[in-house]
């Protein structure tokens, strides 16, 4: 009698007290372009209850795009405006609309790139980034035919456009749109264009002596030598030394740029350590002022970052060491995309894993991780026969051979097969072009549009939502806090949200109590012992 009475009380128990289970909490975000919510309050509402019905808490729409175009209406900065965004206030209506969903928004910048013909850059063009001849990131040549567009703007150089373009632009934000946080993109120097060439920008060559202290300012001229009196030279660092060489001022920007990235300040070539870590230490000292700024005007503020996978690498290359700022964001979001990864789609899921594990090491609980997932490189195995075959039906004649055609037709049937399984008043459109085209009846650019339809406006399925949804439970279950997927574009166009919504499905919490934010304890106070 005891044993059931035991038994039934510990059933009682059980179904009462929440299982571990049901306490899961899970942040769940997306990042969304400016098209994703349409031109008017009525379309905003539209995609913010798709958000709501995929259990989505925090989004982060585009408000500065990579060109310098802004999409808020901006009193300060009203020529940076897009142009197709003159007549509606696309951050108005989305601060609007959110409160009703309870769905968090941080303000999604693209911090240092600018257009060559944004107004910064024409106005300003003293503040862009130079390479060691002097040049601009936008001239930069990606592959050998691929020139790199965007103009990158100098993080270091003061005055300049950080603190007279970028942070005023923060402020004006945080100040008229009661958005819950801002969200940095781009927050970095461009490695992926040419990770040792910048910046060489005038101010950036003369302070690099005395950013590192490499002399004296009350006598420049003054060559202090090592002193050897310890048996390895290195170890003799101790007793100051200067470095800036004697005719520094007659050499030339490329001339200071060697010294600098290949110059020695002892034993070895070592002054490229001091050029990485001032890049660094100018992206933090950005975050930071960022984070002043906009609290300053709302305790409650959040800040969140888009940022490379490894902060390690990213501090090398681009100037993002994002262990140094997580004192300074609420969020980080890595893009653990899986076009960081080479290899099959089970290598990622494995990748993917321990990249996850290593980020909870680095962020260290001293801001919220979740982790950036895409919903467009996961299919490289789907897009793959299509893109190639857009690829080799754009050729230029002279490129085109016979087994490179070969090489079209088989890919034309393997893809009408695909889409077979998913459509078959599609597949057998596709193949009546085909066939046109097979006979010469419509061109190669029509056969290519033909294919890009199907990419563009695929049948359900053809993106399979499996992936989407193993990627996230990847993330799980080596303990990210949660997700936010680039982007809600994509999601649309493959037919996805179905994909996130089962993904999502269990434990949805009320959103109101969701992403923990950091409040920036310790920085708060290290600020209250200032005053
Ligand atoms: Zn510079």
């Amino acid at each position: 009698m005891k044993k059931t009475w035991f038994l039934l009380t510990a059933l009682i128990f059980f179904m009462f007290v929440p299982s571990q289970a049901q306490e899961i909490w899970e942040g769940r975000g997306v990042w969304a372009h400016p098209g994703d919510f349409g031109k008017s309050e009525k379309e905003v509402e539209d995609f913010f209850s798709l958000l709501k019905k995929c259990h989505i808490q925090i989004v982060v729409p585009l408000i500065k795009d990579t060109a310098g175009h802004i999409f808020w209406h901006s009193r300060r900065f009203p020529e940076a405006i897009h142009p197709e965004y003159k007549d509606f206030d696309l951050l108005r209506a989305i601060t609007n609309v959110a409160p009703r969903y309870k769905i968090k928004v941080h303000a999604w910048l693209c911090d240092f790139p600018e257009g060559k013909d944004s107004p910064a850059f024409k106005s300003h063009p003293e503040w862009a980034m130079r390479n060691p001849e002097g040049g601009l990131t936008s001239e930069e040549k990606l592959t050998p035919e691929q020139i790199y567009g965007p103009v990158w703007m100098c993080p270091a150089q003061r005055p300049g456009y950080t603190d007279q373009w970028l942070l005023p632009m923060i402020q004006e934000v945080v100040q008229n749109y009661p958005v819950e946080g801002i969200h940095h993109d781009y927050v970095r120097y461009p490695g992926d264009v040419a990770p040792d060439s910048y910046c060489f920008c005038d101010y950036c060559v003369e302070n690099y002596l005395l950013y590192n202290f490499f002399y004296y300012p009350s006598r420049p001229e003054a060559a202090v030598p090592l002193k050897n009196i310890r048996l390895r030279q290195e170890s003799n660092w101790d007793q100051d030394f200067t470095v800036r060489p004697a005719n520094w001022d007659q050499m030339s920007r490329e001339e200071k740029a060697r010294f600098i990235l290949e110059g020695k300040s002892i034993n070895r070539s070592d002054l490229d350590y001091f050029f990485y870590e001032m890049r660094c230490d100018a992206i933090t000292r950005f975050v930071r002022e960022a984070w002043e700024l906009a609290s300053a005007i709302r305790p409650d503020i959040e800040m969140s970052a888009a940022v490379f996978i490894n902060p390690m690498k990213s501090g090398r290359f681009i100037g993002q060491r994002w262990t140094d700022f997580l004192p300074w964001l609420d969020i980080t979001m890595p893009m653990t995309y899986r076009s960081h990864f080479q290899g099959s789609f089970e290598d990622y899921l494995l990748y993917l894993g321990d990249t996850v594990r290593a980020q909870v090491e680095w962020v260290a609980e001293r801001s919220t991780l979740l982790v950036g997932l895409d919903a467009h490189y996961i299919f490289r195995e789907e897009l793959e026969p299509w893109e190639k075959a857009i690829q080799l039906l754009k050729s230029e004649k002279e490129a085109r051979s016979p087994d490179l055609e070969k090489e079209l037709a088989g890919l034309l049937q393997a893809n009408i097969a695909y889409l077979a399984r998913f459509s078959a008043p599609r597949a057998k459109e596709l193949k009546a072009r085909v066939e046109l085209f097979r006979r010469g009846k419509i061109d190669r650019e029509a056969m290519a549009e033909a294919l890009r339809r199907i990419l563009n406006d695929p049948p359900p399925g053809f993106f399979p939502g499996d992936k989407l949804i193993r990627t996230i439970e990847v993330v799980r279950q080596a303990k990210g806090q949660g997700v936010v997927i680039f982007a809600a574009s994509h999601l649309s166009r493959k037919k996805l949200w179905g994909a996130l919504e089962k993904a999502f499905s269990f434990a949805a919490q009320p959103a109101e109590e969701k992403i923990p934010a950091r409040n920036h304890l310790s920085i708060r106070t290290w600020k209250g012992r200032q005053k």
